[in-house]
């Protein structure tokens, strides 16, 4: 792993640097290139804002690894009023949710408790619910949870997942996601995996992405090819044109702040998109990893920040 994103990565985990960073002026001015702002009120202001560039969104209430039930509720309740303004306003949204911080690492029964009455909401109001996947730790906790909501009858359909590339698991994963129909987003992957689980070179890791894609665009299923790298875009599109494969049949999805000009290049060839937006007042490991899939990001905002 390249030394700077190592070291972005680490720093992800760091409390002191994330406690000052997270209530320092200069540290909100930063991340706002990546996160929509701290309140629902951002959130939406930001996804209307894209839905009307044409683009669907999916909402990141920021925050991971709770260290009370309390907390986990207090998280949950967020994301059931996301539901209820986006049905309100209707807004071409969905929500992204990490079981960590609906407390899987406290109790696996309290994530897919807080998970089911989450699905129960989207279900009702027709929306959907996107599980994130975390560390590899957690890889096979959060598969049983989608794989248990989906398997309901009152639920089918509004649940999926994430499946990351880097992962030597995820072929298999996805052969099995794909076989119960449940829709899976593709990432390349943002945790720091010892080589006993993930491949260690970009190279391959990218191989594997495009490897997966093609799986995923063959299936009935809908699924989200989620990067921002050129080639795993070109890869899709070209294997979709190739297989008759019509753009209404995927989407692809990238984050907010990244890659805009790609993101409206995209829906002008006809393509779904969808923006990642997160928002909330923790945004530090977030931005952090953000900053270590490109180190150079740290000199263009340092450029923005010192011009604005
Ligand atoms: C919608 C979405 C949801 C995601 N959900 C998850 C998840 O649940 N779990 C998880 O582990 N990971 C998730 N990720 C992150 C993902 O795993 C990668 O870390 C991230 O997308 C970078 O990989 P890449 O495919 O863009 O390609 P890379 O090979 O990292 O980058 C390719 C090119 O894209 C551009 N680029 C990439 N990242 C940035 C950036 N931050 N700023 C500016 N330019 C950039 C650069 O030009 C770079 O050269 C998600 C990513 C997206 C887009």
């Amino acid at each position: 792993m390249p030394i700077l994103r190592s070291a972005f990565i680490s720093l992800s985990r760091n409390q002191t640097m994330r406690r000052f960073l997270e209530n320092s002026t200069v540290g909100r001015r930063m991340s706002s290139r990546f996160v929509a702002g701290k309140d629902i009120a951002d959130a939406l202001r930001v996804a209307r804002a894209v839905n009307d560039q044409g683009m669907a969104v999916t909402l990141d209430s920021l925050g991971e690894s709770v260290s009370s039930e309390a907390e986990a509720l207090e998280a949950a309740e967020i994301y059931q009023q996301l539901l209820e303004q986006i049905a309100t306003l209707k807004l071409n949204a969905n929500i992204s949710v990490k079981l960590t911080q609906m407390g899987l690492e406290l109790s696996p029964e309290l994530a897919e408790r807080i998970a089911e009455s989450l699905v129960k909401h989207a279900h009702s109001t027709g929306n959907f619910v996107r599980i994130d996947m975390e560390d590899s730790t957690l890889t096979q906790a959060t598969l049983n949870i989608v794989r248990r909501l989906h398997a309901r009858p009152d639920l089918r359909g509004s649940i999926g997942v994430v499946i990351q590339a880097y992962l030597f698991r995820s072929q298999s994963d996805i052969e099995q996601l794909v076989a119960d129909g449940i829709r899976v987003r593709l990432c390349k992957g943002a945790y720091k995996e010892p080589a006993e689980v993930a491949f260690p070179n970009k190279a391959d890791v990218d191989q594997n992405f495009v490897r997966l894609s093609k799986l995923l665009l063959d299936s009935p299923v809908y699924h989200g090819i989620a990067s921002h790298d050129e080639s795993m875009i070109e890869a899709a599109k070209t294997f979709a044109h190739k297989s008759v494969i019509a753009p209404s049949r995927f989407e692809f999805q990238m984050l907010y702040g990244v890659r805009r000009d790609l993101q409206r290049k995209l829906v002008k060839e006809g393509y779904n998109v969808r923006v990642y937006i997160p928002f909330g007042q923790e945004w530090y490991p977030y931005f952090m990893r953000r900053l270590a899939e490109r180190p150079a990001n740290v000199l263009f905002l340092a450029k923005n920040f010192f011009r604005s």
